[in-house]
């Protein structure tokens, strides 16, 4: 019991050990060519981009005149994922709804979860989105927008695992998706030998299927996605860390923050954002 607290506890104060153990190099400098492709999502031309372009769209450029490029890693299931050659889900709808108040089209640029930042960063995308919590070393980094969504980290192991309790991960090799808060939690609470990293967050979950790995740290949202379309597989009952979702800006392009966060704002007040979040996780 001592031990869960400590857990608990530890997860709760991570903001403090991140900030302390926040080496030189930043996982985030990792290499950004890997295999990103993007794909252009239907844009509403309401405000199309002539003379009358509203106060946002005239006082902020973007990588692409016209566009709004989103970094994301569409593995990460409701919030993004391949519906056929489409990226869908919480943050595609939200960032349309986004692009479409700032006039610009949005253009969704799939890459690993751990170069989305370096291209924000490196001006390959104007903005990431990804299910992304906002955490003291990635604000090192980046700028992040005001939050739009809640996150807490959660434990999937097979339903026949002897794992019943987070005291019965020690030891354990546990599957998480590289530079993720999972990743930052169970390597900080169990050690580096003790967590095998992945790109994708599918591919955690391949690996305890497969017996790879005896446990998965990962959000709640797409946990319940992955338990439900995955038979075998369970979630424990204990969650741990809160976090905050936000989109992450290059540091120093306020002008771009300001509106998206304008824009989020609004989105946010008159109900959208809840309702495109409700639409893909039905309340029980
Ligand atoms: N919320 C977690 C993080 O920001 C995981 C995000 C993701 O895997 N897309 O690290």
């Amino acid at each position: 019991m001592k031990k869960i607290l400590a857990f608990l506890l530890s997860a709760c104060l991570i903001t403090v050990s991140m900030a302390a153990c926040s080496g030189s190099n930043s996982n985030d400098e990792a290499d950004v060519s890997s295999d990103a492709s993007t794909s252009s999502q239907e844009s509403s031309d309401e405000s199309s981009s002539g003379d009358e372009s509203s106060k946002e769209t005239a006082s902020f450029t973007t990588v692409e005149e016209g566009k709004l490029i989103m970094a994301t890693n569409a593995t990460f299931p409701p919030y993004e994922y391949y519906d056929g050659d489409a990226v869908v889900g919480i943050d595609a709808e939200i960032a349309q709804k986004i692009a479409e108040k700032l006039g610009l089209e949005l253009v969704i640029s799939d890459m690993e979860f751990n170069s989305i930042i370096t291209s924000v960063n490196q001006g390959k995308a104007d903005m990431g989105m990804a299910g992304m919590t906002v955490t003291p070393d990635r604000l090192k980094n980046v700028n992040f927008t005001d939050t739009y969504a809640k996150g807490v980290q959660v434990v999937i192991v097979q339903e026949n695992s002897d794992i019943k309790t987070l005291d019965d991960l020690a030891g354990k090799k546990i599957g998480v998706q590289l530079n993720t808060t999972g990743d930052i939690y169970a390597t900080d609470e169990f050690g580096k030998d003790n967590v095998q990293q992945f790109n994708k967050a599918t591919d955690t979950v391949l690996a305890l299927k497969q017996g790879k790995v005896d446990a998965v740290i990962i959000d709640k949202a797409p946990a319940e996605v992955f338990v439900e379309q995955n038979e075998g597989l369970t979630l424990l009952d204990s969650s741990y860390a809160d976090e905050d979702y936000a989109i992450c800006i290059k540091k120093g392009n306020d002008a771009l923050q300001d509106a998206v966060n304008q824009a989020l704002s609004e989105l946010i007040e008159d109900g959208t954002v809840q309702a495109i979040i409700d639409k893909y996780i039905p309340s029980k």
